[in-house]
């Protein structure tokens, strides 16, 4: 059985580029004792992944040069030598950019396609949701009547972010780019109002839409944007760094709050979030969020590009800002 890979062929400086990966068709692995077999139907486009093209010590290992690109995926058990696991179940996994994996089964779990589609599991259901539940909740503490605002409104994590202040009772205010995602959030997502940072100043976004100023910010790009908000905290506030994807093609150093002095002033706190440690936890939110898209309170949107050999050009779209909800890539 053939499969067809993207391997990591050079770090990145500054934006990736096609040379930075190789194309492989091989032959598939066997699959080994307590391994299944896997046909991976859809990935998920991460912006981490960037970071995980880098040398260096992070929250996780780096990809190592000639390894297969690493990937949450949804697929299909074509051979299984697991007792947990059957050929036909829908899986997800960390199967990486290639279309046939061999897995010793850690980190996989069964998913159902009878309740959602399979691609939802790589975005509300899936890790993004998580990020979107824990960040929140367990940091950014919002109670109702507080003011949210989120950057990266649009996408998968901040579209989330923002619908589950809402359900907490309370206002939101989105950041993102351009008209269109910024009528998607307040009409589709239901958020209070939304800045389009690419056409609109953030400031003055912020103090017409904030007047009683700011007490949680869900910060998804880091940059100007994480800057101008600080002007608006109240006292108490609470800053939570999910990413910074404003910053994560820089090819100097990452540009840091000139406005953390606000911190001190208002008694306030930044905290950042990484969604693995709340793993455990993944089954007790997946099931309040399902309660969730149940009632019509949670929506989800995926943007579903195809095609393995498109997948360093469809990486590049989350940078710039051409996806519209969760990226994914279907193969065939
Ligand atoms: P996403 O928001 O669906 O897609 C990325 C979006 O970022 C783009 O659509 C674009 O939206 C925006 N963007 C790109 N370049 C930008 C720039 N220079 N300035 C401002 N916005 C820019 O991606 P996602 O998967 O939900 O991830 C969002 C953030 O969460 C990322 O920073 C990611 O690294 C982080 N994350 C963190 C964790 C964790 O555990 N800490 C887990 C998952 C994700 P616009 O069109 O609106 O510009």
């Amino acid at each position: 059985m053939k499969n067809k890979q993207w391997l990591l062929a050079s770090r990145p400086h500054g934006e990736p580029t096609r040379e930075n990966w190789e194309f492989k068709e091989t032959d598939s692995a066997e699959t080994g004792a307590g391994q299944i077999k896997v046909k991976v139907e859809y990935i998920s486009l991460d912006p981490a992944m960037r970071g995980w093209m880098n040398e260096g010590k992070s929250y996780i290992e780096p990809v190592q040069l000639g390894d297969v690109m690493r990937a949450g995926a949804v697929g299909e058990v074509l051979e299984s030598n697991s007792d947990e696991f059957a050929v036909g179940d829908k899986v997800y996994g960390n199967f990486g950019v290639q279309t046939i994996a061999v897995s010793d089964t850690k980190g996989v779990h069964k998913v159902d396609p009878a309740l959602a589609p399979l691609e939802r599991y790589l975005g509300v259901l899936g890790m993004p949701g998580m990020t979107a539940y824990f960040g929140l909740l367990k940091t950014g503490l919002p109670e109702a009547g507080e003011t949210v605002v989120v950057s990266g409104a649009a996408g998968a994590v901040g579209g989330v972010v923002g619908q589950i202040a809402k359900i907490k009772g309370c206002r939101v205010v989105g950041i993102a780019g351009g008209a269109d995602k910024c009528g998607y959030v307040v009409n589709e997502l239901g958020f209070d109002a939304a800045i389009d940072y690419k056409n609109e100043s953030v400031h003055a976004g912020l103090k017409e839409h904030c007047p009683d100023g700011v007490d949680v910010y869900f910060d998804n790009v880091g940059g100007d944007i994480l800057d101008a908000v600080l002007t608006r905290i109240n006292l108490k506030a609470r800053i939570v760094i999910c990413g910074a994807i404003s910053q994560y093609n820089n090819t100097s150093a990452v540009k840091g709050p000139a406005n953390y002095l606000s911190l001190l002033v208002n008694r306030a706190r930044m905290e950042g979030i990484v969604v693995f440690d709340n793993a455990r936890h993944y089954g007790e939110a997946a099931k309040e969020m399902a309660g969730w898209i149940q009632q019509g309170k949670l929506k989800a949107k995926e943007h579903v590009e195809s095609g393995i050999e498109n997948f360093p050009e469809t990486l590049m779209m989350l940078f710039k800002g051409e996806n519209f909800g969760k990226l994914v890539l279907k193969f065939d």
